[in-house]
């Protein structure tokens, strides 16, 4: 792995916040949604995602400073589990282990129709985060109480950090019970037990842009959970499911589509109405259409995302053949057949169309 520093372009000194706002910066700019097709995107996507996960995290940023590498004990970063899990793993005090602190980011799946996501929608999406306790307030006291010197600290606000597994850490760290405040409430608040976090569900409205990728991910910043009651939300990261269509698929912006037309039809050429993204169009099918043509209808695919027009409906010409087991059909067809074997100088398309109007 590169250099976490030259991969932000920050400093070796730059504060957590200035790391924050390179890593959104560059995370805006080579996301994957925004290079589509573009692989070394990807990569760097991912590069710049694991730069930020290691200096983000103050145990692992300084390690990598004093050993110039991440360690064996780093974790992969993130957070598998639910939300209560979350919680309980900064509540019950998680800086005395060698996990790395939660970031308060958050990841849900949207799933949408096919149509939603080729043209674009409006969606309310519900979730779960961790935010400010709204019957205290965030202080963690219940209603009355007194402010008495926190027994994890002693009043410092700091606790220090004995060992880290093989590693020695001179280091001390906020206290995670009183959040380097010293003191703590008489009596907690009965809501949230004191730690001035409750989950709360939230409902927000999002606007997916037309011609959205299945798999793209949007990034609501300030969506996330509170990992301390003062302290920012971390990021909602959206990622986008699209739900199979029983007619159409998407490839690119395109859209495919079988067309079925009777195998006369196909031989003498028609008009058949066919349904897309935008509604019912017309199709002409030339004289003489093979089965598994495909013929484009331009422009009514899915809209392009990043400029103007839209893909192309892409239709697959399914050739219907008529049922030789029914008397009628079966007299008509072997004329038919005859025609072709011995074909007289009326031609096969003048002999069909005798064989088939009215
Ligand atoms: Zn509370
Ligand atoms: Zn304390």
């Amino acid at each position: 792995m590169r250099d976490p520093y030259q991969v932000l372009g920050v400093s070796r000194d730059a504060s957590g916040d200035e790391i924050k706002a390179a890593f959104r910066r560059l995370a805006r700019e080579h996301h994957p949604d925004r290079n589509p097709g573009d692989d070394s995107a990807k990569e760097r996507f991912q590069e710049i995602n694991a730069a930020y996960q290691l200096l983000s995290d103050p145990d692992r940023r300084a390690r990598f400073d004093r050993m110039g590498t991440d360690g064996p004990a780093a974790g992969a970063g993130g957070f598998a589990g639910g939300i209560e899990d979350w919680l309980s793993e900064i509540l019950s005090g998680g800086f005395a282990t060698a996990s790395p602190p939660v970031s308060g980011d958050l990841r849900e799946v949207l799933e949408l129709e096919f149509v939603e996501a080729a043209l674009g929608c409006r969606r309310t999406l519900s979730y779960e985060r961790a935010d400010v306790c709204q019957h205290c307030g965030g202080d963690g006291a219940e209603r009355g109480a007194r402010s008495v010197s926190c027994d994890t600290c002693g009043g410092a606000g700091r606790v220090r950090l004995g060992s880290l597994g093989w590693i020695s850490l001179g280091m001390d760290r906020i206290c995670p019970r009183c959040q380097g405040t010293g003191s703590i409430p008489s009596v907690r608040c009965s809501a949230c037990d004191g730690r001035g976090l409750s989950v709360r569900r939230r409902n927000i409205e999002v606007t997916i842009p037309p011609g959205i990728e299945p798999g793209a991910a949007q990034t609501i910043v300030g969506g996330g959970s509170r990992v301390s009651p003062r302290g920012p939300a971390g990021d909602l990261e959206l990622v986008i499911h699209v739900k199979p269509h029983a007619r159409f698929r998407r490839e690119g912006d395109d859209v495919l589509s079988d067309v079925e037309v009777a195998f006369t039809r196909a031989a003498l050429g028609t008009e058949v109405e066919v349904e897309t993204l935008h509604g019912m169009v017309t199709l002409k099918v030339p004289a003489g259409t093979q089965p598994g043509t495909v013929l484009p209808i331009r422009g009514k695919g899915v809209p392009h995302r990043f400029r103007s027009g839209a893909g192309d409906q892409l239709c697959r010409i399914k050739v219907r053949v008529p049922d030789g087991t029914k008397p009628q059909i079966e007299r008509l067809i072997r004329q038919f057949d005859d025609e072709l074997s011995n074909p007289s100088e009326v031609g096969l398309l003048g002999k069909l169309k005798e064989l088939f109007s009215g």
